[in-house]
């Protein structure tokens, strides 16, 4: 399929032209026509399926065709998306994308100083990109409003809630006229979230990709069991060989981050860490230079590396594992992009076996052990028939700090469900793409 088979315009297909785009993604095949034609969507994906430019160029291209703003300089649509890095992206694609087109679009986050931002609401745009924090603020200062929205567009939903932002969502979707087109996207549909997509969507069509059960095949993957205590030495051991190039390392906390790339760098191997605590200009530096292969590392908490989009990284390693196995197929996801072939390193401590047995389970994968490295501790696997961990088991200490190598790992654990209800986990896994509609009586409302 071709993008203008999708009834796409020649200002929106010039400019995929110059983006090198030659062929929609599953999720713009699936999702351009409805969104065209007026309709709420409901879409089931993650960040790298191509998302943006699904809900972006039909976004686009109504405005563009309804002709200027009514009354002048009204907000037209609204994107609400979890943090400032995917806020930023979303930007740059639409500015790539409407290149052709009249219709303008600003940025509002939090962290640096809103007068610029005012500045530009005030001049006039068709598509406010915003986190909901800095929304909320400017709303509440009566410097914008969303009585005109005609389009509101609600990004990575799961996220939102993981970070405590669904109250703030739901102030702002208060704000916006119910006569609206909605659309939600969401990698994982947690309870809380069908919750919100039945309340805020009507008659919505449903589109569902890469199914987050499915790690994608192109990524090759391997679990290193390592003391806690040697995570860092195995680190530095991978990193100072030339088989890796450039890799994303993901630690569990902000003081993790900082602290492996500040020994990284003692040793001389170029990396910086980005997290939440840091200014938001010296996150924008250190993405700027990883992608500019000026690093060989850049360390990120999950939050922050949320939406890092580097086409050719070769490499992501988890130097801590996720207690959510949902978050190791969001991490390693970033790699083996565009055809690229991946790898995804995953270090796993004595206490973190439940959490390797949980993602094993969910991504319905058996990750090989990678035996042929100097810590090497002699773990073995939980069997992946148990039952799930609890967070009390989650975050038990481990029984090997400062200890020798090798210890057998803990078993017996009490095993009840803390986890958040995933009801896809085993339905959609690797299903592919696939396009379900909702019943019912779809499109009359426009
Ligand atoms: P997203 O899921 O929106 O974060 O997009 C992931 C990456 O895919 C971005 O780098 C986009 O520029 C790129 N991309 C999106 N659509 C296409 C397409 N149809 N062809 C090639 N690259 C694409």
């Amino acid at each position: 399929m071709t993008f203008s088979e999708l009834n796409l315009i020649d200002p929106i297909l010039q400019a995929l032209q110059e983006e090198g785009y030659t062929s929609p993604t599953p999720i713009q095949e699936q999702a351009i026509p409805p969104v065209l034609n007026g309709d709420d969507l409901l879409g089931c994906a993650q960040t790298g399926t191509g998302k943006t430019a699904a809900f972006s160029l039909p976004l686009l291209q109504r405005l563009h065709e309804a002709g200027p703003a009514h009354p002048a300089k009204a907000i037209r649509a609204l994107i609400l998306t979890p943090t400032r890095e995917l806020a930023l992206q979303i930007g740059d694609s639409i500015k790539a994308y409407g290149r052709y087109t009249k219709i303008r679009h600003t940025v509002v986050f939090g962290g640096v100083g809103q007068v610029p931002q005012v500045e530009q609401i005030r001049r006039g745009v068709d598509i406010l990109v915003a986190t909901p924090g800095r929304l909320l603020d400017l709303m509440n200062q009566g410097l914008l409003s969303l009585k005109h929205i005609e389009t509101f567009i609600l990004d990575e939903a799961d996220r939102m809630l993981d970070m405590g932002f669904i109250h703030d969502v739901r102030k702002v979707i208060a704000q916006i006229p119910a006569n609206r087109q909605t659309l939600l996207f969401s990698a994982t549909m947690p309870q809380e979230i069908q919750k919100l997509s039945s309340s805020i969507l009507r008659e919505p069509v449903y589109v569902e990709v890469t199914p987050v059960s499915s790690t994608a095949e192109k990524i090759a993957q391997k679990v290193f069991f390592v003391e806690k205590t040697y995570k860092r030495a195995l680190l530095k051991h991978l990193l100072k060989g030339d088989e890796i190039q450039r890799a994303l390392v993901f630690s569990r906390t902000k003081h993790g981050a900082d602290r492996i790339a500040k020994e990284l760098s003692k040793v001389g191997i170029s990396a910086q860490s980005i997290h939440g605590d840091k200014a938001q200009s010296t996150r924008v530096k250190a993405l700027t230079q990883f992608k500019n292969n000026e690093l060989k590392a850049l360390v990120a908490t999950d939050i922050a590396a949320r939406g890092i989009d580097v086409d050719d990284l070769t490499h992501v390693i988890n130097v801590d594992l996720p207690n959510e196995p949902e978050t190791y197929v969001h991490r390693i996801g970033r790699t083996g992009r565009a055809g690229a072939e991946g790898m995804a390193l995953s270090f796993c401590d004595d206490t973190e076996l439940p959490y390797l047995r949980d993602i094993e389970r969910l991504t319905k994968q058996t990750i090989p052990v990678e035996e042929e490295q100097p810590y090497h501790a002699d773990y073995q696997k939980l069997p992946i028939g148990g039952g799930k961990s609890t967070d009390k088991a989650r975050s038990t200490p481990s029984a090997n700090r400062g200890g020798g190598q090798g210890r057998s790992p803990r078993t017996g654990q009490s095993q009840n469900s803390g986890r958040r209800p995933d009801n896809r986990q085993a339905s959609t896994q690797g299903s592919g793409s696939n396009d379900r509609r909702s019943s019912g009586n779809r499109g009359g409302r426009r």
